[in-house]
């Protein structure tokens, strides 16, 4: 690793007993930024109806921030054998009690609510550079020029290659610790780049974990003095940007009759708002999707089935089956996966609005 850790350090005072306390750090996320605070309560947690509500006191900013707790994982940490520790998401209230005007999930909530009969599920890909915040190059990068180009890093092996894979290592436990859903992760194609997958997750609970395994993502970074960015073209040139595809399924599309004529309605629909999706599909994206390095151009919907250049792809084994999840590839590394969740769900499931007809 570029920069020596201290976690060996820390470790020494972690093993101290904390007493009959409960240490809950408190998550939230602040116009697409995390944040957290911590915080001792003096009895057990499991459920997180128990958490009392807090605040941000706003001191960058002036106004408060109530902090209403909604969903409960494991603090990995500050690990004990029982559990004890927990990290806490929280959404984001103004005082007078409506929805922080960047809280997003209250409005995914509502929409997962309305077609919970359908159960959407999905999956996220979460792409990210590491990056050397003494250097401020990607991590391993050399200082002068640039690295050999693509085509070697690809889920490769060997020090020549792979630059960061203990933060690789230590944020898959670490999410399989919380309770996070992490189904993998791989090298990327740009060196330095990574992967994530999170999912199958229902409806809210989406978004819910992404942001979690974010959070860990960016702590485990800290701990080996590593830095994180989810920026869609984080270096010019030919080098992949990283993307935030979103795999999404109904409970008609994973059955075996109508699963593949369901996903093709949805694709549809989805066709006719190309400009709204892409308008909550992530800052700078217009970097990204340029119809080159396995991305369909920004300009213009199209899908198919195992076409990675495609706004939307069946995946092969999919089409195969006649049943399954579509791949929605257009989303960006910095999304907020509560507005692709709430979007996704609304283009394919709402009535079509007659003016999307000429
Ligand atoms: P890719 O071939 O695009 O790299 P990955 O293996 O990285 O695919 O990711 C596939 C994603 O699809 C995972 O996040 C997984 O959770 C998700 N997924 C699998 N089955 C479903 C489903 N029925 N509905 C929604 N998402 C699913
Ligand atoms: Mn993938
Ligand atoms: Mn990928
Ligand atoms: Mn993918």
């Amino acid at each position: 690793m570029a920069i020596p850790s201290n976690a060996s350090l820390l470790d020494k005072y972690l093993r101290l007993s904390q007493g009959n306390k409960v240490q809950v750090e408190y998550i939230w996320i602040d116009n697409n930024t995390l944040r957290s605070k911590s915080r001792t309560l003096d009895y057990f947690v499991n459920r997180v109806e128990e958490i009392p509500e807090w605040y941000d006191d706003g001191q960058e900013k002036h106004d408060e921030i109530i902090l209403r707790p909604v969903a409960l994982y494991h603090d990995p940490f500050r690990p004990t054998r029982d559990k004890t520790n927990k990290l806490v998401l929280c959404d984001t209230y103004l005082p007078d009690g409506t929805p922080h005007p960047t809280n997003y999930r209250y409005h995914c909530h509502r929409i997962m609510n309305t077609y919970d009969h359908h159960a959407p599920w999905f999956g996220m890909e979460q792409e990210y550079l590491l990056i050397d915040p003494q250097k401020e190059k990607p991590l391993g990068w050399p200082q002068h020029g640039f690295p050999e180009p693509q085509g070697k890093y690809y889920c490769g092996v060997g020090a020549d290659k792979i630059f960061g894979r203990d933060i690789v290592e230590a944020h898959y436990r670490a999410c399989l610790y919380a309770g996070i859903r992490i189904g993998g992760a791989n090298v990327e194609v740009c060196p330095s780049q990574f992967e994530f997958q999170v999912g199958p997750c229902p409806g809210i609970t989406m978004g819910d974990e992404l942001w979690m395994a974010r959070y860990l993502l960016e702590r485990v970074g800290e701990t080996f003095g590593v830095g994180v960015t989810f920026h869609p073209k984080p270096v010019q040139g030919d080098w992949n940007g990283a993307g935030c595809h979103t795999n999404y399924s109904t409970k008609a599309m994973r059955q075996q009759d109508d699963g593949l004529a369901t996903m093709e309605d949805a694709i549809e629909r989805m066709s006719l708002r190309h400009f709204e999706h892409i308008a909550v599909y992530g800052e700078d994206n217009d970097l990204r999707l340029t119809g080159h390095h396995e991305t369909g151009h920004i300009g213009a919907f199209s899908y198919g089935i195992a076409n990675r250049g495609a706004s939307i792809r069946i995946p092969r084994h999919v089409a195969k089956q006649g049943k399954g999840y579509m791949e929605d590839r257009r989303p960006a590394s910095n999304v907020d996966p509560y507005r692709v969740t709430s979007i996704i769900v609304e283009s394919s499931l709402s009535p079509i609005p007659s003016s999307l007809f000429h």
